[in-house]
């Protein structure tokens, strides 16, 4: 028995299955997780001091590649004058100020400590905003652990087969609908049955908690025509995609301006840090400057922002990175769709940049229920052959595939060869 077996059997005794997050188990592989000791570069090694490349990247966030040097500087620096004041700091306004700077679409944000409260509080705003209760969500898109966004819900519910938790009471869930994915129908017929009710649309504006789905062309176009025309509010949740696709995510990306965004894990260089932001007059709504109240001590902790604030200016000193990323995303999933033909796999692959996923689904996954269809024990069996050659995916099939800057392309070659290993089998 290795450690990584060791330290989970201690784990499940004490921990909810062993895990602080459901998508760190192995449950569908049927597995001890790998327990992790440090990161590097594209490299991550576990307690058993086997190395793996990574493309879990801690779920996006270390976009520049594990243990970058500026960043562990800039932390090791602020952890000198103390750890958290919970009280008004420079480097807060700094953040805000580079921000909004810089993204266009943003004129005020708020800093939270989490994807799931920067989305909770964003939804919280729209209703405060709009004076509307309903707000639409896709299926198949994850938004965090809140209780009125567990519908549906991609990511680690989807994997275990709980899309719609148990513990959440009908009322907290009453006003929120479910549209599809990539279907513009779908959401005007929603907006239509609730005239004048609908608060928001809030969407994954790349899907990547059902495995990666690309909005198809027009999508994110026709869901900003039909929020002006009914007087929603626009979201999106760009917690994987923001910073990401491009410094100013989906929304530069796919030239389509939302009226709110939310940020998670990558505005913190992978510190808890989440953000949320939009148009003044609706982030104005915000307590103490307004009737909606949203709270936190550790919101803006200063070794957070000294982490995120630096990742944020190397990207944006360094936007070649965004084309690199692209080009490292071409050669990665492009060479996995060529290998499938070559193999006569009947399986699909979806990306965006530096985002992807292999579906072993036989038709194009377009949506939810697309998604649904792969065969995750297929998945689960090319997981184990590729940890085992040194690959460290996430141990779903409704994961997304994380590249970095620190993925060189001899890395990616690399993994190409493994998979080309495991399909010509
Ligand atoms: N929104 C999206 C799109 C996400 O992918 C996630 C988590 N990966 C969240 C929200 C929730 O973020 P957190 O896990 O930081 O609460």
């Amino acid at each position: 028995m290795g450690k990584s077996e060791e330290l989970f059997e201690r784990a499940v005794k004490r921990i909810p299955g062993g895990v602080n997050s459901p998508v760190r188990a192995y449950g569908a592989i049927g597995m001890a997780p790998r327990f992790i000791k440090r990161a590097d570069g594209c490299h991550i090694y576990d307690v058993d001091g086997n190395e793996y490349v990574d493309y879990i990247d801690s779920w996006g966030p270390m976009i520049l590649g594990h243990n970058f040097p500026q960043i562990r500087e800039a932390v090791v620096e602020a952890c000198a004058d103390g750890l958290s004041f919970g009280c008004a700091t420079e480097i807060e306004v700094e953040m805000a100020e580079f921000i909004c700077e810089h993204l266009p679409h943003v004129e005020m944000v708020r800093m939270v400590n989490s994807g799931t409260e920067a989305v909770m509080s964003a939804i919280r705003a729209a209703r405060g905003y709009t004076g509307r209760d309903k707000i639409i969500k896709f299926a198949g898109c994850y938004h965090g652990h809140s209780d009125a966004l567990l519908v549906s819900a991609g990511s680690g519910v989807m994997t275990s087969g709980v899309p719609d938790s148990a513990g959440v009471p009908k009322g907290c869930t009453q006003d929120t609908m479910t549209a599809v994915y990539n279907d513009l129908n779908s959401v005007k017929t929603l907006l239509e049955q609730a005239p004048g009710q609908v608060a928001a649309v809030i969407v994954e504006p790349v899907a990547a908690n059902m495995g990666v789905v690309p909005p198809k062309k027009g999508f994110l176009e026709g869901l900003r025509s039909l929020c002006t025309e009914h007087g929603t509010l626009l979201i999106f949740d760009e917690v994987i995609t923001g910073f990401r696709l491009a410094f100013g995510g989906a929304a530069e990306y796919f030239g389509v301006t939302p009226d709110m965004v939310t940020f998670g894990k990558i505005i913190g260089a992978g510190m808890p840090v989440g953000a949320y932001g939009g148009r003044k007059e609706i982030m104005e709504m915000v307590s103490p400057a307004g009737p909606v109240y949203q709270a936190g001590t550790l919101s803006g902790n200063p070794i957070a922002m000294a982490a995120g604030l630096t990742q944020l200016k190397y990207l944006y000193e360094h936007q070649e990175v965004y084309k690199e990323l692209e080009e490292k995303g071409e050669k990665l999933y492009s060479g996995i769709e060529q290998i499938l033909k070559e193999y006569k796999k009947p399986y699909h692959v979806n990306y965006v940049s530096s985002l992807g996923s292999l579906f072993f689904a036989e038709n194009e996954v377009v949506d939810y229920t697309s998604a649904k269809a792969s065969d995750t024990n297929a998945f689960a069996d090319y997981f184990l052959a590729m940890l085992k050659s040194g690959i460290h995916l996430a141990p779903s099939q409704f994961e997304a595939m994380f590249l970095s800057a620190a993925h060189t392309d001899t890395v990616i070659e690399e993994t190409l060869s493994e998979v080309r290993d495991y399909f010509m089998k």
